[in-house]
Formats: C-alpha cells, structure tokens, sequence
C-alpha cells in the first residue's frame, strides 16, 4: 500500500502551484496567493522565500507604497503593512519558443510569466535548422549575464514520427541537453489560448488552425486530447464528403479538401492548378475582393463557410465545446463567412450542444502556437520549479 504524498512532495507541488498562479496572473499581492492557493500566510511566505531564493521570483512593495521623502517605513505605519507583491522574474528565467509554420519561421526569447523579450521571423528555407540557429544567435546576444534559459519549445505543421529527430535536432543547434519539446501548431493554439487567451475559463475547447491543411486542438476535461500515440485532433482528415477531392493523406473528400486554402483559391477561380501561388497572403486576397462585392470571391467564401460549419457542427456533436476558436487562415475565412458557418451550425448540430458554443477567433492572434510553444518548455519548470530550476 502506498503512504500518502510525504511532506517534500507537497511542498514541491506548492511551489509549482504558486510559481504557476505569477505566471499566467502576474504580479500578486502575498494576499491574493494565500486566497487563490488556500494555504495559510506562513505557508506562502515560506514557498515564496524559496522561489525568491532560486531566483524565479523576487518580492516588493506594491507600487503606490513606496516611503516618500526619504523617511523610511513612514508609508508603511500610515497605510498598515502591505501585503508583498511576489513578481516572476521574466528577464532572469526564459524559454525560447519556435513556430515552424507552413511559410515562415518564427522565434522568440519568453520570459517566465509568458512575456515576449524578443522576436525574430523569417521565410521558411529548406534548412530550417540553420534558420533557427541564426535567429538564436540574434536573440542571445542582449541576454543578460545572470539569465537562463530553462528549455524550449517549437510548434510544428505537422505532427508525425519526425517530432523526436527534430526536437533533438534543435536541442544540438541551441546547445541544450534536454530536446526541445514538440507539438503541432493546433494543439499548442489551445493550449495558449486556454492558458493566457480566449479559452482561459472554457473547461472544453477546439481550436481549428487552418494553412495549407486544417488541424485542430481539443482540450476536453481542461486536458489537451493526444490520443494514444499523439495523433488526436487531426480533423482535417475528417471525411465529410465521400464523393469529394482526393486528399494529400491518400483518402478522398476529407474536411480540408473542402475548407483549406486551396479550396477557397480554387472557388474563387484564384488556384493555377499546380498548388502554388497559396498561403496566407492569397487568402487574404481572396477575403478583401469578397469584402470589395466581387461576385466570385463572395461565392467562394460563402461555399467555404458554409463547408466550415458542416464540419465544425460534427465536432459541437461530438465534443461539446464551450469555445470554439478558428485560428491561421480559418479566422479570416471565418470573420468572412460567419452567417454560413453559424446557419450550418444551426441546422447540423444537436440543439443542446450548440446553444451555449461560442465562436471565437484568437485573442493571442497568430502568436497563438508560438506562445503555447513556450507554455510547453515552461510546463517541466512549473511541475517541478527547484528541480528544473536549479541553475
Ligand atoms: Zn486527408
């Protein structure tokens, strides 16, 4: 028979549970920890001594406090003490975060308590690695001498058994001795978005991420869907028109044949056949010629959403969500043709389920997969902040 949790586990879990309230909230009063933990006053005081003295927190006077005109502690007696703010230190502890996307890369330094330190994009080449390494190379340079970097993390198009090579591929270039974790760019947009975006008091989300194929991410329970070897939430290959295109997978008629950018291009008459001349920026175009009363255009996005809602409604079916959240080119498509998808949702999904949907586009806007790329390298650090922090 197992004992109970020994008090340094609990301890351990306290940390992790009061480094990750600084993290996703900010700065909080010592106040506000001991009412959000539900641990007493010298609980917290002792956890955010040890925090402050790895050095991922520090504490101080909230702002507004400060003793005036040089006389020490004289604010403090007016006011009664003040409870102390207990900050992430951002510049200290970071991560880097990568989004390997269908035409770009981008990069970025993110300090503990998720903000961004520095960003860099570029066209993706073939050698992505070098990209990556150059684009790290740029960032390293302003780090301060004390700060450290606790891990990385990088979103990816697709995800298939290449994750591993690639996650100790990047690892080498960065010179790091963990690999950096991998996830694809849909699930890592639900988690961002359920963590710091739109989705954050959703129990249940899908985020659909649409470029050149369609992906999504299902949070269901408050817990990303992996499926068993990692594969869940490809909706893309959802087969909603039998009779329809083949698809890049080998099957015929699956949701991002009917939905994807290609689908869009070829029913605004904008495709060349050859599969080139796509991406974002074609999208778009197609977008604004509807939204200047081209006929074609207009057509070609009400057709899309309205093939959009039929497979959205399948998943408000299945899944009940209380948010659902179109992000890549899917928000555009999406914004575009809302009256198709909501008309379809209307008509295909069970009424229980979709009364209570909310449609959503992302409120961390293309960032999305990027910032949930660095909630996944910050994820070891807040399970474990002494163990992973130990620096
Ligand atoms: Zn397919």
């Amino acid at each position: 028979m197992r004992a109970g949790p020994s008090q340094e586990e609990i301890r351990r879990q306290n940390l992790g549970a009061l480094l990750r309230q600084v993290h996703l909230r900010g700065a909080l009063s010592r106040a506000e920890l001991t009412s959000s933990l539900g641990l007493n006053r010298s609980t917290i005081g002792a956890l955010t001594a040890d925090l402050s003295a790895a050095g991922l927190v520090r504490e101080e006077l909230p702002a507004g406090s400060a003793p005036r005109e040089g006389i020490p502690g004289q604010a403090l007696r007016r006011a009664g003490r003040p409870s102390l703010v207990v900050r992430p230190q951002s510049e200290r502890v970071y991560a880097y975060a990568f989004a390997l996307g269908a035409e770009r890369i981008t990069a970025a330094r993110v300090g503990l308590g998720g903000q961004i330190l520095d960003r860099r994009e570029a066209v993706r080449e073939l050698d992505e690695l070098s990209s990556v390494q150059h684009m790290v190379r740029q960032m390293q340079r302003p780090v301060p001498r004390d700060a450290y970097c606790i891990g990385a993390g990088a979103a990816t198009t697709a995800t298939d058994r290449a994750d591993e090579p690639l996650g100790a591929a990047l690892a080498e270039v960065l010179g790091m001795e963990q690999p950096v974790s991998i996830a694809n760019r849909a699930d890592l947009g639900a988690l961002a978005e359920h963590t710091r975006g739109c989705a954050t008091d959703a129990e249940s989300v899908i985020y659909l991420h649409g470029d050149v194929g369609v992906a999504g991410g299902i949070i269901a329970g408050g817990r990303l869907v992996t499926g068993h070897g990692g594969y869940a939430g490809e909706v893309g290959h959802m087969v909603v028109n039998p009779n329809g295109r083949p698809c890049a997978c080998g099957s015929r008629g699956c949701w991002e044949t009917e939905i994807g950018e290609q689908a869009l291009l070829r029913a605004a008459g904008y495709d060349r056949g050859d599969g080139a001349g796509g991406g974002r920026a074609a999208v778009l175009a197609v977008v604004d010629a509807a939204a200047r009363g081209d006929a074609m255009a207009q057509a070609a996005v009400r057709h899309v959403g309205d093939w959009l809602g039929f497979g959205v409604a399948n998943l408000v079916n299945i899944f009940n969500p209380e948010t659902v959240i179109f992000g890549g080119t899917l928000r555009e498509v999406f914004i575009a043709g809302a009256a198709q998808v909501r008309s379809r949702i209307n008509r295909n999904a069970l009424l229980a389920s979709r009364e209570r949907v909310r449609l959503r586009t992302p409120e961390l806007g293309e960032d999305a997969p990027l910032i949930g790329a660095a909630e996944l390298a910050f994820q070891r650090l807040l399970a474990d902040p002494l163990e992973a922090g130990a620096a």
